[in-house]
């Protein structure tokens, strides 16, 4: 499918946007321009298009304002080192993307029509990537179900996809600056259960997320950290990001990443992935295995897990400094601060990611 271009004749002037990107914060602005494409049954892929960002229009029938089928995904473009702009690994997001859609009985989108639409965009948009420390162009491809019809024994026969995209500093805090996390562990709220949608990026996962994310800043916390349907005890993942642990045994013993292994009850993140195949090349150790609240607290108070991160695009690493939980349980981790491991890994992904340190599994992509 090829994309038709219309170009948006009144852009956000020169001014304006260059005021927008001395501070751009995150998600609240969007670029001039959006891609859309359509689906049909019996059709396919069709009416591509890059077009002026603005409203959609739909129907209140629409299928996805009833029953939810949406999936959607997050990604970034970075300013490079030696001029121009890369995404990083977008493939993978290609891949994630067709994932979720199959889960919600979505249909696929071919891996170079997804990419395409991506490079549309961002060339056409390149004035809008910031150019300051930890910034980047945040991307957001979605799919929704746009069926007129409130029959809900199939899924719709009809579908939108959309990107757009939004100026973005670095998620927590500005620029460079490390702010380490306090995290609530809920036990009140389940993310996702085994046989459900956990590993797809659903826009109903995050809507079921949020009653436990205003509970964990009523309690005076940054983020939710997911245990595990049944039990309640095994850690799984973050709102929108993975978690790391570092155990630092000691004695001559190279610290070692700690990560719950990817089951249909987590997403698997970009990031995530990417520090597991870092780590050896860093002198890291990298396990994937299944930790416990109380393994963690354990490790935390004999001093063996030194540090613990989350990972995502949009916050790129974030320390943890401390963990809370009911009834007035809590630990901190390490000495609270962001440590060398931490440090470590995120200074050499953003390397990578901004053109500045060598690429050698060819994750950044020129657009
Ligand atoms: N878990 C969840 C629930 C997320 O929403 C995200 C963000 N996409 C992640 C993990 C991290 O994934 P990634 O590294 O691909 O951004």
């Amino acid at each position: 499918m090829d994309f038709e271009i219309r170009v948006n004749d009144r852009p956000v002037p020169d001014r304006e946007r260059e005021a927008i990107l001395a501070e751009p914060g995150f998600g609240r602005i969007f670029t001039d321009h959006m891609v859309t494409a359509r689906w049909d049954e019996g059709l396919g892929w069709h009416d591509g298009r890059l077009e002026p960002y603005g409203p959609i229009s739909l129907d209140p029938s629409a299928s996805v304002f009833h029953y939810g089928q949406e999936c959607f995904e997050g990604m970034k473009a970075y300013r490079q080192d030696g001029g121009g702009v890369a995404l990083f690994r977008p493939r993978v997001n290609a891949a994630r993307f067709n994932r979720s859609a199959e889960r919600l009985a979505m249909p696929g989108i071919p891996e170079a029509t997804f990419l395409r639409a991506l490079e549309l965009l961002v060339t056409q948009d390149a004035a809008w990537v910031p150019a300051g420390a930890g910034e980047s162009l945040y991307l957001r491809p979605l799919m929704i179900a746009t069926q007129h019809e409130l029959g809900f024994t199939l899924p719709s026969r009809s579908y939108l996809f959309v990107v757009f995209a939004s100026p973005a500093t670095a998620y927590f805090g500005p620029g460079e600056r490390l702010r380490p996390l306090t995290v609530w562990l809920s036990e009140d709220y389940t993310r996702a259960a085994p046989g459900g949608t956990g590993a797809a990026k659903a826009g109903g996962n995050y809507a079921a997320a949020f009653a436990a994310q205003r509970q964990g800043v009523a309690e005076g916390c940054d983020q939710v950290v997911w245990l595990d349907a049944a039990e309640h005890t095994w850690v799984e993942e973050m709102g929108g990001m993975n978690i790391f642990f570092v155990l630092d045994e000691g004695g001559g013993s190279r610290p070692r990443i700690v990560t719950p292994p990817l089951t249909d009850t987590l997403l698997p993140g970009v990031t995530r992935d990417s520090l597991l195949r870092l780590a050896p090349e860093l002198g890291l150790d990298a396990e994937e295995r299944p930790m416990s609240v109380p393994q963690w607290q354990e490790l935390c108070a004999s001093g063996r897990m030194t540090e613990a991160f989350a990972c995502g695009t949009a916050a790129v690493i974030a320390p943890i400094g401390r963990v809370k939980g009911a009834g007035g349980k809590g630990w901190t981790i390490g000495d609270g601060e962001p440590g060398p491991v931490t440090r470590r890994l995120r200074e050499e992904l953003l390397g990578i990611q901004y053109g500045r340190l060598p690429d050698p599994h060819a994750w950044v992509h020129k657009v």
